[in-house]
């Protein structure tokens, strides 16, 4: 149907980009990236108009979001020919501007083309040898001043090479290390550094990608003081596995991967230190109060915790409820994965697993019934049911009406 739309129109159209490189590869990739030589918001009109979708165009880029009403989305790029032609292009012409939008992409692998009009279905278009690189699994960039011109190709190239288990080639690491000897990374704003780590820390495996960072020295711009200790490394892959079992558990209970990363990553950050990273990222004030306030909470936990243990006291379910009970999933399993103390990290299993889901039966209205009346005894009362329903004291309604009379 892309086809056709362009064939109508007379424009040439081309899938670009990661989809044709995973295309290649043989990965999965939904996302369909389009270049359109000549307008392509026109395109992405027409298009959304025969298919009943929306578009959301930026004529100032000459770009535009296709979202179908099957809540599928499509990325529309125009060549720009009325940016840097004259009247009357010739198509010779025409191509050499599909080779400028290409130019200015980030790698090699990532610049095939794959024209998807009738007459030419399936041509590959391959400026910059990125066929070559694809089959040698190497990241490439194009000019030698890439990472300048945009250093958050930094964190891409490194992304790329751990996701597709490629390599980036040798000059171009060197172009990553003088670039950041040059510093480059620090005149990146907050924003986008923390969107390229949160994409780094999303990936099905980051630690690959994060040991690549230390090794070229990318961390001390997140903090000075940011190190892969073999303990942070620890952390990290405890991470790892528990958010594969909890994964593997709760499907449908959203969890921040990236945040239980990025604990682990700052787990040898001072409390002041933790937050200056996170204002060096640019996260939002209240987000950083409350991660920072969590972390907090959940460190004087752990000692507490920790020794409580050591004095071989037994813990009531009812407390173990009390410790973890407001903490949100990405700290407990931050806590989890921190701990060296397989009896603590077995305490917080047990309040994911089970303590976190318990309830008691009764409610306001059933106390009311009971002639109980109402107050701030209320809030005392229903504690008190949960916790023995937590210690297995009561296990029905019927016997938490008999301790809610006492
Ligand atoms: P992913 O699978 O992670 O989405 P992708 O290759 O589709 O990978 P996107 O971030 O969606 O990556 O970007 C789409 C395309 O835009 C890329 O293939 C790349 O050619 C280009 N691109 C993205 N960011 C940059 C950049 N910083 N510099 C140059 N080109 C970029």
């Amino acid at each position: 149907d892309l086809g056709r739309t362009g064939d109508e129109l007379g424009l040439p159209v081309y899938a670009v980009g990661g989809f044709v490189r995973d295309l290649l590869l043989g990965v999965e990739n939904l996302d369909l990236d389009l270049t359109v030589e000549g307008d392509g918001i026109f395109f992405a009109e027409r298009f959304a108009r025969a298919k009943g979708g929306r578009v959301r165009s930026h004529p100032a880029f000459g770009t535009a979001v296709v979202v179908l009403s099957d809540g599928s989305k499509l990325d529309v790029a125009s060549t720009r020919l009325e940016y840097y032609e004259s009247p009357g292009v010739l198509p010779t012409v025409e191509r050499s501007s599909l080779r400028h939008d290409l130019y200015r992409r980030d790698f090699t692998i990532n610049t095939l083309a794959i024209c998807i009009n009738s007459d030419r279905f399936g041509m590959v278009t391959d400026f910059f040898g990125g066929q070559q690189d694809i089959q040698q699994r190497t990241v490439r960039v194009l000019h030698n001043l890439s990472f300048v011109e945009d250093p958050t190709r930094v964190f891409r190239a490194i992304r790329f090479e751990q996701r597709l288990a490629f390599r980036i080639a040798p000059h171009t690491e060197n172009l990553i290390r003088s670039a950041l000897r040059m510093k480059v990374l620090d005149r990146v704003g907050g924003i986008r550094l923390f969107n390229e780590l949160v994409l780094i820390l999303n990936e099905q495996e980051p630690l690959g990608a994060v040991r690549r960072m230390a090794m070229l020295g990318l961390l001390p711009f997140i903090h000075p003081q940011l190190r892969l200790s073999p303990e942070t490394e620890r952390a990290m892959t405890e991470s790892s596995r528990l958010l594969t079992w909890f994964r593997l558990l709760y499907l449908n209970d959203p969890c921040q991967q990236w945040q239980v990363y990025f604990l682990a990553l700052c787990e040898r950050l001072r409390d002041d230190e933790f937050q200056e990273a996170c204002r060096r990222l640019s996260m939002p004030g209240r987000f950083v109060s409350q991660v920072f306030a969590h972390r907090h909470r959940a460190l004087v936990m752990l000692e507490t915790l920790q020794r409580r243990l050591k004095r071989a006291q037994d813990l009531r379910n009812s407390e173990i409820y009390d410790s973890f009970h407001g903490l949100p999933l990405e700290i407990l399993l931050y806590l989890a994965a921190r701990t060296k103390n397989d009896q603590v990290r077995r305490l917080v299993s047990l309040y994911i697993t089970r303590l976190r889901h318990m309830r008691r039966e009764l409610d306001g209205n059933a106390l009311k019934e009971l002639g109980l009346a109402p107050g701030p005894n209320y809030s005392r009362i229903m504690k008190r049911l949960l916790d023995a329903r937590l210690d297995a004291e009561v296990g029905t309604a019927e016997e938490e009406r008999t301790l809610a009379r006492e």
